[in-house]
């Protein structure tokens, strides 16, 4: 058998750090065989300055959005940066398939492994068919008006379909999801949460100040997207129960969920989810930290000018974090590197480990490929990365 060996400054092993004694084996194939001290390992290996780490996982995408790059200016807001994804129709389907593959390899180099990737169109499958990521496709579904839930998750029922196809366990690669609190109706909710197999979901929360204040007070800037949409919500009433309250309470128990972006969760919402019931009962199991991942996208956010999230006040709260991306109509970059970069420099305190535990294993739990990817642990085939010290570049070895 041929063997690759791979020896750095650091190594981490999506865990912790080892030391820089330890050299990392893998198969041909990029398998892992074992780690072991230098004495032991024989002869060939390869040796690099920087951090070894497994392949990073990109929590949050949208790859189909890519021909929108540099298209959508910075700092529009919330509700005008939606205004415009929704206005940009009339691209050639060649051009977005092109701009499809071009943000996937971009991935590649930038060394994602796998990535969760929100659909609204079946123009990205005739990519992921060539097996080069791992990918859970996230199907979103929205629609605020009751009367018209069905309707709407039959539309994206028929996009699950075209995508289950290329699955021969469709449920562990593919599910259906809301798009954000404000946009999906509890009917909506109902036959989300209630479609067979679909346990691993994830919804855009709390992006914005004007998410919550809609939320919470029924007023405020989401008014005019939905205005510009041509959509009467004069019917609408906040609840009682709080921005995250108002529809965590429709997923069930065995269920869980990636929270996108949380720019303004704060310590109430945080409590509420700790205070929830316990976990051994049949209702409010999903509020559960255990079975909550929240994930950070701050160049995403900082792009449409929203704030970054309080992660400090996160981390107090043992909250799992992940990193996305989001998509090109909202970042300059596919690159869970630059995310960490953006992080590291807002928060200097948080040590380097941390920061790619986030990117690695966490990564795997949240998207339930850890049986894959997101560690060096035998049998698993994780990626190998060569990351600089200070963040600044990455590569892939593997
Ligand atoms: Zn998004």
């Amino acid at each position: 058998m041929n063997y690759r060996k791979f020896q750095a400054d650091h190594l981490f092993t999506g865990f912790e750090w080892l030391s820089n004694d330890s050299v990392l084996i893998t198969g041909a194939d990029g398998k892992i065989i074992d780690i072991v001290p230098a004495a032991d390992a024989g002869e060939g290996i390869a040796r690099f300055s920087g951090i070894l780490s497994p392949g990073f996982i990109n929590c949050h995408c949208h790859l189909e959005l890519s021909h929108l790059k540099g298209v959508i200016p910075e700092n529009t807001g919330m509700v005008d940066f939606l205004v415009r994804v929704i206005q940009q129709r009339g691209f050639d389907e060649s051009i977005i398939k092109e701009a499809i593959a071009q943000g996937e390899d971009s991935m590649l180099q930038n060394g994602i492994v796998a990535v969760g990737d929100i659909c609204n169109t079946a123009y990205t499958i005739d990519q992921k068919k060539r097996g080069r990521l791992l990918y859970h496709n996230f199907i979103e579904t929205m629609g605020f008006i009751e009367s018209t839930a069905m309707q709407r998750f039959e539309a994206s029922r028929a996009i699950y379909d075209q995508f289950a196809r290329l699955y021969r366990t469709p449920a562990a690669s593919n599910s259906i999801v809301p798009h954000a609190p404000y946009s999906v109706s509890a009917a909506l909710f109902q036959l989300i949460t209630r479609f067979p197999g679909n346990n691993l979901l994830t919804i855009h929360n709390q992006e914005s100040v004007a998410e919550r204040e809609f939320i919470e007070k029924g007023t405020g800037d989401l008014h005019r997207l939905y205005k510009a949409l041509n959509i009467d919500i004069s019917f609408y009433k906040p609840g009682s129960t709080g921005s995250l309250g108002a529809y965590l309470s429709h997923f069930l128990p065995n269920q869980s969920l990636i929270l996108v972006h949380n720019t303004n969760t704060n310590e109430s919402d945080l409590k509420y989810i700790a205070q929830s019931p316990a976990p051994a009962g049949s209702f409010g199991k999903a509020l559960h930290f255990a079975s909550l991942f929240f994930c950070l996208c701050p160049n995403a956010n900082a792009y449409i000018g929203n704030p970054l999230p309080d992660i400090d006040l996160l981390r107090q709260y043992k909250a799992a974090l992940v990193i996305g991306t989001d998509s090109l109509a909202s970042n300059h970059q596919l690159s869970v590197l630059a995310e960490l970069q953006t992080i590291n420099r807002h928060f200097p305190h948080i040590a380097i480990s941390e920061l790619l535990q986030w990117a690695t294993l966490n990564g795997a739990r949240a998207l339930q490929l850890d049986d894959v990817v997101g560690s060096f642990e035998q049998g698993k085939k994780p990626g190998v990365l060569v990351v600089s010290e200070e963040l600044s570049t990455v590569e892939r070895l593997i």
